[in-house]
This record gives C-alpha cells, sequence and structure tokens, in this order.
C-alpha cells in the first residue's frame, strides 16, 4: 500500500512504455484484400472478432482497413461470424421470460 498511484489527470500519459513503433505495420506495405482470406483470418480471433489494433500490431490506417476487410468478408461469408464448430460462449442470447 506504499505506492502513490497517479491520478488520471491527464487523458494519455507517456510516462511508462518507451514507444517501440518502428517501421510500418505488415499491412502498410502489402495491403488487405478481403478476398485474401487467409490475411483476413490473422486479424480475427478464434471467436471471429476483430483483433485490436495492440494485438495485431497494426496502425491506425491499416486497422480500419483490416476491419473493413474482415466485415466484407464476412458478408460475403468468406470467414464465419463466429467460432466454426463452436457455441458462443457467455453470450446469453435467449431472453428469459
Ligand atoms: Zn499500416
Amino acid at each position: 500500500m506504499g505506492k502513490k498511484r497517479p491520478q488520471a489527470s491527464s487523458k494519455r500519459r507517456k510516462d511508462f512504455g518507451p514507444p517501440k513503433k518502428k517501421g510500418p505495420c505488415p499491412i502498410c506495405n502489402t495491403g488487405i484484400d478481403y478476398k485474401d482470406t487467409a490475411t483476413v483470418r490473422k486479424y480475427v480471433s478464434d471467436r471471429g472478432k476483430i483483433r485490436s489494433r495492440r494485438v495485431s500490431g497494426l496502425c491506425g490506417a491499416c486497422q480500419r482497413e483490416v476491419a473493413r476487410a474482415v466485415k466484407n468478408a464476412r458478408e460475403l461469408a468468406l470467414i464465419p461470424y463466429i467460432a466454426p464448430g463452436g457455441k458462443p460462449t457467455g453470450r446469453g442470447g435467449g431472453r428469459n421470460r
């Protein structure tokens, strides 16, 4: 309990966590195509969710492109909306009434 916690005064403090951003993300070089499911899937989690930028390591612009590509691919049934052969866990969709 001796630790002092800095209050959230400023929105983003760069006190710790050295900026390790070096070079562009992989998509910057190659770009992403929603038809390229192999690539698109890489940025989708097991549950069919789009990986966050922190996980995927993409830059902002590419993250958007990827998200778009994923949604596009989903719409065309190139990739599943949810995990294949898996039940969505913890998702109480049914209305208990
Ligand atoms: Zn990028």
